[in-house]
């Protein structure tokens, strides 16, 4: 009763039931502006930037207004909405729904145009009318549900203030555990929550540091854009940075280059690389060592 194609008269929460969240802290659906839907297929494609995403997040969602909720006329709106996107995104395999657009009561986040609580569905759950089915759509866990510590879900939670960037950190657990790894390594202790939430200059930090995943330099050629492949089915790998012929060692922050989609020319590029990495980390120590300051540099 739960596959494609079935709609579910029945009134249900937007917050997932807490039993059932992995690790106990709810990564899609954070806040009226933070939430996630890259397992929706929302960053796969090259040009997955904040500007080009929300302009087609808002068509889909001003044309889903528009459509009654009959099952005839949502399969409609699927069919053209696919003919409109028609291009196959990086990762061929993973679908990239239509029926994701803006939700909340300024539409200041993503979310899923078919679900009970968005705008004109008056309860009912359509989830059923899509590709994946309501089973699918309402209890997937991305992997970084699983991979992630309740402290990390929880500090990338409170630092990334916009769905955009959130969704970027949240699902690259390569990056995001790589970074906080190296956070503990030099507090010589696991950083907590609080020490983020009491201390506004530590979160600019973090955040700053975050927002390389959007304006990092140093892209390899082979980059397949800001999103991350967060299936664990090895089919697309991270790129491999080529240390030995650029006659490099291998850099301690090479699991972040990985994640960051990096390519270097040479060693003078990577160890330009690796100082915008180690002013970034160190900075965001300082402001942890002096939790009353509110200003970036701390
Ligand atoms: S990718 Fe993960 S965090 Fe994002 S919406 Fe899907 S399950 Fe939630
Ligand atoms: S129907 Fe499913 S895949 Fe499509 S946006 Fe909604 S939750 Fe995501």
């Amino acid at each position: 009763m739960n596959g494609r194609g079935v709609v579910e008269k029945r009134r249900s929460v937007f917050q997932h039931p807490e039993a059932t969240i992995p690790g106990g802290v709810y990564l899609c659906q954070v806040s009226e502006s933070v939430s996630c839907g890259a397992c929706c297929g929302l960053y796969n494609r090259v040009d997955a930037f904040r500007e080009t995403l929300l302009k087609i997040l808002s068509f889909r969602t001003r044309e889903f207004q528009e459509i009654p909720r009959a099952a005839d006329a949502i399969e409609v709106f699927r069919l053209r909405m696919e003919h409109l996107e028609s291009d196959p995104g990086i990762y061929p395999d993973f679908y990239c729904c239509p029926f994701l657009g803006l939700v909340g009561k300024q539409h200041s986040r993503v979310g899923c145009l078919l679900h009970p609580l968005s705008d004109g569905n008056r309860g009912i759950d359509f989830r059923g009318l899509s590709f994946y089915g309501g089973l699918a759509c309402r209890e997937y866990f991305c992997p970084p549900c699983r991979s992630l510590s309740a402290d990390r879900k929880e500090i990338v939670r409170a630092v990334c203030t916009d769905w955009y960037l959130y969704g970027l950190v949240i699902t690259d657990d390569a990056f995001t555990n790589a970074f906080f790894s190296e956070i503990d390594r030099r507090l010589g202790r696991n950083l907590h929550l609080k020490e983020i939430q009491e201390n506004p200059g530590a979160a600019k930090a973090m955040k700053f540091f975050f927002n390389l995943r959007q304006n990092w330099p140093f892209r390899a050629v082979r980059w397949k854009g800001p999103g991350t492949y967060f299936f664990k089915d090895a089919t697309y790998p991270p790129i491999p940075i080529e240390y030995e012929k650029m006659g490099c060692v291998v850099s301690r922050h090479d699991a972040l280059f990985q994640a960051l989609g990096s390519g270097f020319k040479s060693c003078y590029a990577l160890e330009a690389a690796e100082s915008i990495l180690e002013s970034s980390f160190s900075v965001l120590t300082q402001c942890l060592y002096a939790p009353t300051s509110d200003h970036l540099s701390c």
